[in-house]
């Protein structure tokens, strides 16, 4: 069933998980950025194992360290958590989400994707060709799907995105 998780989230943000649903998401929760947890075995786990690892500069070592995303996150308090089921265009519908959130006033808004950049046939390796729609994957970034899904409540096993948005003017979070 497709939804959005609505309850208790602040007014402001509620067009913004109705979006992303009719986006293609299953389902949308708002949690605080600082339960966002990256690591960095994540990134290790891209290195060994990954196919993706080097492909684009979308991917590691291109992306960026859990380090840097850990600090960037502090520059937020809410993010936007989003469920996509098998098919789903989670970083195309990510990052028009993100564009419509900055177009409404959220400066900081930024997607994460999924998996390894295929915009192109082949990835040059130094300047982006669609940087307008390229967005690395979250655990591209050093963040793993468990541990933020687990406090709040989703299934830790579900595949969530997340786009960030700011809260400082209130006009969203
Ligand atoms: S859009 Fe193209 S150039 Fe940019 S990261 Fe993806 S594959 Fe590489």
């Amino acid at each position: 069933m497709v939804k959005a998780s609505t309850r208790s989230t602040p007014p402001r943000l509620k067009p913004f998980l109705q979006r992303i649903v009719e986006l293609g998401a299953v389902d949308a929760k708002v949690v605080k950025a600082s339960s966002v947890v990256t690591a960095d075995w994540v990134r290790m786990k891209c290195r060994y194992g990954c196919d993706g690892y080097g492909s684009s500069l979308c991917c590691p070592p291109h992306s960026p360290t859990p380090g840097e995303t850990r600090k960037t996150l502090e520059d937020y308090t809410t993010a936007i958590l989003a469920r996509f089921g098998p098919g789903g265009r989670v970083t195309r519908s990510m990052v028009t989400l993100e564009r419509e959130a900055f177009l409404q006033g959220c400066q900081r808004a930024f997607a994460f994707g999924a998996g390894p950049c295929i915009l192109c046939k082949s990835c040059p390796g130094d300047v982006c060709k669609h940087p307008e729609k390229a967005r690395p994957s979250m655990e591209a970034c050093g963040s793993t799907c468990s541990p933020p899904c687990g406090p709040t409540g989703f299934p830790s096993r579900s595949c969530w995105r997340r786009a960030l948005s700011r809260t400082t003017t209130g006009c969203c979070s």
